[in-house]
């Protein structure tokens, strides 16, 4: 939700391993793997995942990508996600730029829809959260931007159908997220959940 610029990727994603680990995942998927048997290989004794968590949660600050939910799941690591899901786009399942940190509950919500084209990446050039989104401060609603282009509207609202942005009690933890940042007003915006609930008022 809130934008980030990608650096280069990780040096545990080399050249020749995203090729091999690319190669075996693109051939399971042609004999019919599902999402579930998908792996993740094993570099120096940990799995590539473990590799990958640290750097993707540097570019967010620790929060999810998708509703900039921090911390990500106290109780569970954070998820690396998949833009493409893995299994329609097997050719993309270890491309440093399609991977995202992710909450359990954005990860699920998203599962393998078919997301090309409409979904947003916080990452894509010109993505600004205010260019797609207003946050309403009485319901902690996410709507569309109502004065964005119509293309950028649809955008947003797959984007927070996708999600599920505002299913269940998130909107209401937004709200509380807005009172507790408005009880301390020196917190650092990056140690906040939802960070885009107060960007506005501190002119981040
Ligand atoms: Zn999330």
């Amino acid at each position: 939700m809130i934008g980030f610029t990608r650096g280069a990727a990780p040096s545990v994603l080399t050249p020749s391993r995203v090729q091999s680990w690319t190669a075996r995942w693109v051939q399971r998927v042609g004999t019919r793997a599902t999402s579930a048997d998908f792996q993740w290989p094993t570099v120096d004794q940990r799995p590539l995942r473990d590799h990958l968590v640290g750097p993707l949660l540097a570019l967010t600050a620790d929060h999810c990508a998708y509703c900039d939910g921090h911390p990500i799941d106290d109780t569970q690591t954070p998820q690396v996600d998949h833009f493409l899901p893995k299994v329609r786009h097997p050719e993309h399942a270890f491309a440093w730029a399609n991977l995202y940190p992710s909450c359990s509950a954005c990860n699920r919500a998203k599962g393998d829809h078919v997301t090309e084209g409409a979904l947003l990446r916080p990452d894509e050039p010109d993505y600004a959260f205010e260019r797609y989104y207003v946050f309403d401060r009485r319901d902690g609603v996410v709507r569309p931007n109502p004065g964005a282009s119509p293309a950028d509207r649809e955008r947003a609202r797959v984007t927070i159908a996708t999600l599920g942005i505002n299913a269940g009690n998130r909107p209401k933890r937004r709200v509380a997220a807005l009172l507790r940042a408005e009880r301390d007003p020196d917190a650092l915006l990056d140690d906040l959940p939802y960070r885009f609930v107060v960007a506005d008022a501190r002119g981040a």
